[in-house]
């Protein structure tokens, strides 16, 4: 804009300046000012989500630079304006190593808490493993999507779900990168959630780059580590919970799994690997317990069959539904 002057740039250099935006863009204008070369542009991000607020930015940046006259640019995105409803709690699953039965009991506690009559979404951020399609019988099913935001897939359990395993062809090796993988993990949660109030996130095992995506763009409002009685396993779980430490995530508490074996004829529970270990650790290390669930043949055949034993009353979805009323007792005094 050559002729635009360091005081009261003209109305029509401003038009002009104006009509060079992304359409997107142009209706979303708060303030636009050129003064000596530099133009600032406030615009109004309401409703969008980082990621699209991160490309309304880039593309009015590009936009304004290549502007004759303009040296240089800045783009504020105001906080939104007219208040969306806030996006869904995040409560999110964690263990130290995999094969701790993290993904069973992710799909369990949704489902448990769903139950409870609390409006609950899962995401399966496993990259090494998805496994919640098999566990909430929704195999097959391709979320749609509007523009790259994917709808859940709804659950026969009553919950809506999006998992890792839905953004690749099936059968094919995740090999992903860690950033590849944390915006595969922002498109789950940056999802149509709806009036979704709580979402459970399968974590992977560990302590990559999923978690640290997780940490720093979507903070929780609490996590779950869960671990097995052997010593082995606990002590992977305090990295996980170091993890979550660091982040700034509380802990909501640490629950056992395998703790004990169920026998299949009578039902007694007896403990060939010890149990208590976890629930040990936990007081050592300040942290709730929150419940035990037994080595049980009918927890395993029920989640291949995509039949969550927290659907059902009986003993294996009462020790679930016993470690969904604890976390949401901790999510009801927290808010
Ligand atoms: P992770 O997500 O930690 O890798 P999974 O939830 O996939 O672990 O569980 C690993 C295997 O153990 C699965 O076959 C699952 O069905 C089984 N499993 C998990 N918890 C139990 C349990 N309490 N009783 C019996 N089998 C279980």
């Amino acid at each position: 804009m050559s002729n635009a002057s360091a005081k009261g740039t003209s109305d029509e250099t401003i038009a002009a300046l104006k009509a060079l935006l992304p359409p997107l863009a142009q209706g979303r204008v708060l303030s636009l000012k050129l003064a000596d070369g530099v133009v600032t542009l406030v615009l109004d991000g309401s409703g969008f989500d980082q990621i699209e607020r991160e490309r309304l930015e880039a593309a009015a940046k590009d936009a304004m630079r290549a502007a004759p006259g303009v040296s240089d640019v800045r783009v504020g995105i105001m906080a939104d304006k007219d208040v969306p409803a806030p996006g869904p709690r995040i409560v999110a699953v964690g263990s130290g190593k995999g094969g701790v039965g993290k993904s069973t009991l992710s799909a369990n506690l949704a489902v448990a808490l769903a139950r409870s009559g609390r409006k609950v979404g899962l995401v399966d951020a496993d990259i090494y493993g998805p496994s919640q399609s098999r566990l909430l019988a929704t195999e097959g099913i391709r979320p749609q999507a509007e523009g790259s935001k994917m709808f859940p897939v709804a659950s026969p359990w009553g919950i809506g779900m999006l998992s890792m395993g839905q953004l690749i062809e099936p059968g094919q090796a995740i090999a992903w990168r860690g950033p590849m993988a944390g915006n595969a993990l922002s498109q789950l949660i940056d999802a149509h959630w709806g009036d979704t109030e709580l979402l459970v996130v399968d974590l992977p095992p560990g302590t990559g780059d999923v978690q640290l995506t997780m940490l720093q763009r979507f903070k929780p409002a609490g996590a779950v580590v869960v671990s097995t009685p052997q010593d082995l396993a606990l002590m992977d779980a305090t990295r996980a919970l170091q993890l979550f430490d660091t982040g700034g995530v509380p802990v909501i508490g640490l629950v056992e799994n395998m703790a004990g074996y169920a026998c299949p004829h009578c039902g007694e529970v007896s403990d060939p690997f010890g149990a208590g270990g976890v629930e040990a650790a936990a007081a050592a290390m300040g942290h709730a317990f929150l419940g035990r669930v037994p080595l049980d043949l009918t927890i395993r055949q029920d989640s291949d069959a995509g039949r969550p034993p927290a659907a059902s009353d009986g003993p294996q979805g009462e020790a679930f539904a016993a470690i969904a009323r604890r976390v949401a007792t901790w999510l009801d005094n927290q808010s």
